[in-house]
């Protein structure tokens, strides 16, 4: 038979992170980001409030 096959070893989020923006394509409504990988910056923040998702994704473009 064809078709895909998952691996059900590969999480569907990223273990560990917690994330409350519910208004972002990644984010599965329980605080669980499933992107592939994310990317945070800005390299020069020196505080958390500094911080941004730069893979962040708005729902309705
Ligand atoms: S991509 Fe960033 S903003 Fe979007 S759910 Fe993941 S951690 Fe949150």
């Amino acid at each position: 038979m064809e078709g895909i096959t998952l691996d059900s070893s590969v999480p569907e989020h990223i273990k560990g992170i917690r994330c409350n923006v519910k208004n972002c394509v990644y984010n599965d409504q329980s605080a669980y980001c499933t992107a592939r990988q994310i990317s945070v910056g800005p390299s020069y923040a020196t505080a958390g409030i500094d911080t941004i998702c730069g893979t962040f994704r708005p729902r309705n473009r």
